[in-house]
């Protein structure tokens, strides 16, 4: 039985949304999801009550994450699915993560500061919950103060890439994220390639060939902001370069008010057998990395008999 609706691209209070765990894990299940991933930005700070809240409302949960990835040009973000937050050293890289952030917003503020945008960094760390800041939290808070009349005036006036009050954090290379995701035993997609910026379908063909070569395992090419053509193109995309398609709203709550979980602008339909396949990946993953421990063992047991 595979049918069933997911999404497998939301936020929540532990990263830049509006809805805590167990809220955006019961909209889920209102809006008829078999199946939900939370894939905060470098956090998995969600997972122990999203598990407790999935299991009430019977609904699956997939333990993602989403990395922010140096690009020249646009937008790169890596989506990690079935990570295991346990594995030796991931939380530590994701605690640099934060600390990247924790260097850039100070510089955010100043910046807005310095546009006449009377916005402290303190009152900005204090409404986003203290967990992970980004940029949003700034929106949100211009809003409140009435310098702009919605968070997406925020970004394209002052904080989107380009513009006055933008400011570069420290990312990983692309390579490093999906290493960082595999070393987590999860299985790494591209997230939203229209953000790329890419200006042909070539250029797209050459980028994904690039990123499969590091290990890329899927493209969201389901996403609430793709076109129907953008959803086709990325999907044949990855059936040339052999990748997983994977699909997601980016729900943010009143963040991103336009955005429904589970049905992105109402017409997102992501089905329950992307899943079954990034699960089946994952569970490759991990039996090779089990196989290669238990040869590990056996070799050093060899060793000791010598
Ligand atoms: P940060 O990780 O703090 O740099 O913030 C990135 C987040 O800001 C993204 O995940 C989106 O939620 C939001 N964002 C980035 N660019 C835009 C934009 N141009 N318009 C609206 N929201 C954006
Ligand atoms: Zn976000
Ligand atoms: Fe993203
Ligand atoms: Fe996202």
């Amino acid at each position: 039985m595979s049918a069933g609706l997911i999404d497998l691209h939301t936020h929540t209070t532990h990263s830049d949304g509006s809805d805590a765990p167990g809220e955006l894990v019961e909209a889920a299940s209102l809006n008829g999801a078999r199946a939900i991933a939370i894939t905060d930005h470098d956090t998995v700070g969600a997972f122990p009550e999203a598990r407790s809240a999935a299991e009430r409302f019977g609904v699956e949960f997939v333990p993602g994450i989403e990395i922010s990835a140096e690009f020249a040009s646009g937008t790169m973000h890596i989506l990690g699915y079935c990570v295991d937050e346990a594995s030796p050293g991931f939380q530590d890289k994701l605690d640099k993560l934060k600390e990247a952030r924790e260097e850039r917003n100070p510089r955010i503020a100043e910046r807005l500061q310095s546009l006449g945008v009377d916005v402290g960094y303190d009152e900005v760390a204090q409404l986003s919950g203290n967990e992970v800041v980004g940029r949003p939290h700034f929106a949100r808070m211009m809003v409140e103060k009435g310098y702009v009349a919605s968070i997406q005036e925020a970004f394209d006036r002052f904080l989107k890439k380009g513009a006055p009050a933008y400011v570069e954090k420290a990312r990983l290379s692309p390579g490093d994220s999906i290493a960082l995701i595999h070393g987590a035993k999860g299985v790494a997609v591209l997230a939203h390639p229209y953000q790329l910026k890419l200006s042909s379908a070539e250029q797209a063909d050459v980028l994904v060939a690039e990123l499969a070569e590091l290990g890329l395992d899927g493209i969201e090419a389901i996403y609430s902001r793709h076109s129907s053509a953008e959803r086709a193109l990325y999907a044949e995309l990855a059936r040339r370069h052999q990748l997983l398609v994977s699909g997601g709203s980016d729900y943010h709550g009143t963040y991103k008010p336009d955005i429904s979980i589970v049905r992105g602008l109402g017409d997102l339909e992501v089905h329950y057998e992307l899943l079954a396949a990034i699960k089946d990946r994952a569970a490759n993953r991990a039996n090779s990395v089990r196989v290669f421990q238990v040869e590990h063992v056996f070799h050093a047991a060899e060793l000791d008999n010598d």
